[in-house]
Parts: C-alpha cells; sequence; structure tokens
C-alpha cells in the first residue's frame, strides 16, 4: 500500500517529468496499483481494517512519491456506471469559458487541514492523453463532476493544490453563471 505524500512535502509542488513511451511495464503496474488504491479507499470493509486509509476518487504519482505525469481516476457516478481513467503525459488542449464548482468544496488524499472556499474549474474539457486502459494515444471530452476531477489531478503533476484557487480575500466569491455541482 501507498505512503501519501502529504501536502508538506516539498516534492508535491513540483513540475511532475513526461513519461517516456512506450510506456514501462512497471508504470502499467504502478497505475493499476493506484486505481486498486482508489478502489479499496472506497470500499467501507476495507476502510475500517485500515483506518489511516481516506476515500478518495483521485490520486496522482506524486502524490505515491513519484514525479511522473500520470494519475488514476474510479468513482460511480449518479447512474451507477463506473468512471475510470488510468492517464499518461494528460493535458488539457480545450478548456470552457463557463465554471463549475464542487458545491462541498474540494478535498485531497494530500491535504489533512480544512480549506473552505470555492475551487472554481472549467465546466467542459478536452483532454489528451495516453489512455493505459485502451493501450493508445486518446482524445476525449469530459463535464462536470468528471471535469473537476480531471483538473484536480493534472493539477497535481503542475505542483499545484486545490486551495491555491480558493481566493484567500473572498473565499465564497461568486462567479456569475457558475455551475454548483
Ligand atoms: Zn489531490
Amino acid at each position: 500500500m501507498f505512503t501519501i505524500v502529504k501536502d508538506n512535502k516539498p516534492s508535491l509542488r513540483e513540475r511532475c517529468k513526461e513519461v517516456e513511451m512506450p510506456l514501462k511495464e512497471e508504470l502499467k503496474a504502478t497505475l493499476d496499483e493506484m486505481l486498486q488504491y482508489l478502489k479499496d479507499s472506497q470500499d467501507e470493509e476495507f476502510l475500517k481494517k485500515h483506518p489511516n486509509v481516506r476515500s478518495g476518487v483521485g490520486i496522482a504519482a506524486p502524490q505515491i512519491g513519484l514525479n511522473l505525469r500520470m494519475l488514476a481516476i474510479y468513482y460511480v457516478d449518479e447512474e451507477g456506471n463506473e468512471v475510470i481513467h488510468q492517464l499518461v503525459n494528460p493535458k488539457i488542449i480545450v478548456s470552457s469559458l463557463k465554471k463549475c464548482y464542487l458545491y462541498s468544496g474540494e478535498g485531497c488524499l494530500s491535504v489533512d487541514s480544512e480549506h473552505h472556499g470555492r475551487v472554481y474549474r472549467d465546466f467542459r474539457i478536452t483532454v489528451k492523453a495516453f489512455d493505459c486502459r485502451k493501450g493508445e494515444e486518446t482524445t476525449f471530452k469530459a463535464k462536470g463532476y468528471e471535469a473537476i476531477v480531471l483538473q484536480h489531478e493534472i493539477d497535481h503533476l503542475n505542483g499545484i493544490l486545490f486551495y491555491d484557487h480558493i481566493d484567500k480575500n473572498n473565499p465564497d466569491k461568486e462567479i456569475p453563471g457558475a455551475i454548483a455541482i
């Protein structure tokens, strides 16, 4: 199991390196472990046995001490569909002007302290990445919650944490037209 790197570690603030392609088998295995970590972290029985593990829907490689541009996402959406990503060298190539934010605020496996405030994200994004599940380069669109999670994880690859986006002087600042999710 991973030890999650917390936000007091300078390594979490670095820009991560591009992953060399073709993707090495050991990095594929790491991405599988990252995905499994997320699944486990959402399993109540697992959490009872591992009280130090917190639930998460996304994890980026720097959070496990690997400063490479890789991330995994796992959650079950409102319709009961699994949303799974295992991405290498992801890049947001298009983003909407329309903003959104998580009504309950964002959280992070690496952040134990409370950070109140709105984190505005782009409502729709187009991501280009090597999709480890498909084994090929892909371009896909995401919106709403999925787009928020992707932006949060891609931020990690650039050393950015969710609370960096909160307006310190006006944490509940309203942006007209932004969608609460
Ligand atoms: Zn995070």
